[in-house]
């Protein structure tokens, strides 16, 4: 019994799933487990507007970012989303990391031509796709508040995109760079969300709030987040929806 206290230490540390093994298993995959039509998919926010999915032995990675992770150190993308050409969002010095030869790329039409060496799928806002059995639909991602001192939206209208993977019926939305936008109602009701928070480039605390309780997702994730009073927040959002 006693050899296998370090090993049990070690699975809460990073919070695995797995079952125990020797050394030589594969690493666990990161992030809370959900079950879907499909099997089992892992959520992991790698931090600001960073996220992780891992399924069937396949990853998807959407907008790395080094600033919050050594993507050497991560699985590298079977499937890349990414949602817009900001910085924090198209970092070669992140994708080209995650990248390898056979990785599929979804992205916009305003990022597809910065990525060299690739030849990635692009969606406008409204249009739907699948990858490995899995539909993604591609939504649209904006501004309708805030603007730079240049007087244009942060994130104009139909510029980028946010995601919605559907593992069967189970929906994981991925918002990107966007506000509380009326059309989130027309996708309401996954089982996943992440919604961006921060200013001046996305939602206030209040426009969190409303575009939870236009969404009502089952799960939602806060991301793109400098600060974030996650009791307050969940208090906002009511005890239907789980905050993480
Ligand atoms: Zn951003």
């Amino acid at each position: 019994m006693k050899k296998w206290a370090p090993l049990l230490m070690m699975c809460a540390a990073c919070a695995c799933t797995a079952t125990g093994g020797g050394e030589s298993q594969p690493a666990a995959p990161l992030g809370d487990k959900y079950a879907t039509p499909m099997g089992e998919v892992f959520v992991y926010p790698v931090g600001h507007g960073s996220v992780m999915l891992s399924w069937n032995g396949k990853t998807i990675q959407v907008d790395p970012y080094s600033k919050v992770a050594d993507y050497s150190q991560l699985p590298q993308a079977d499937l890349l989303l990414i949602t817009h050409d900001h910085y924090d969002h198209l970092d070669p010095a992140a994708w080209k990391k995650t990248v390898k030869p056979t990785t599929h790329i979804i992205t916009t039409a305003k990022v597809a031509p910065q990525m060299d060496g690739v030849t990635p799928q692009v969606m406008q806002n409204g249009e739907k796709t699948a990858w490995e059995g899995i539909q993604i639909d591609a939504v649209p991602a904006y501004n309708i508040v805030h603007k730079g001192p240049d007087g244009n939206f942060f994130h104009p209208k139909g510029e980028g995109n946010g995601y919605i993977l559907h593992f069967g019926k189970f929906r994981i939305y991925i918002a990107g760079d966007t506000e509380n936008i009326l059309e989130m109602q027309n996708w309401a009701g996954p089982d996943v969300a992440f919604l961006p928070k921060n200013l001046p480039y996305t939602m206030t605390d209040e426009m969190f709030a409303d575009a939870a309780l236009r969404l009502k997702p089952k799960h939602l994730y806060p991301y793109h987040y400098f600060e974030a009073d996650k009791p307050a927040l969940q208090k906002a959002v009511g005890k239907d929806i789980q905050l993480h």
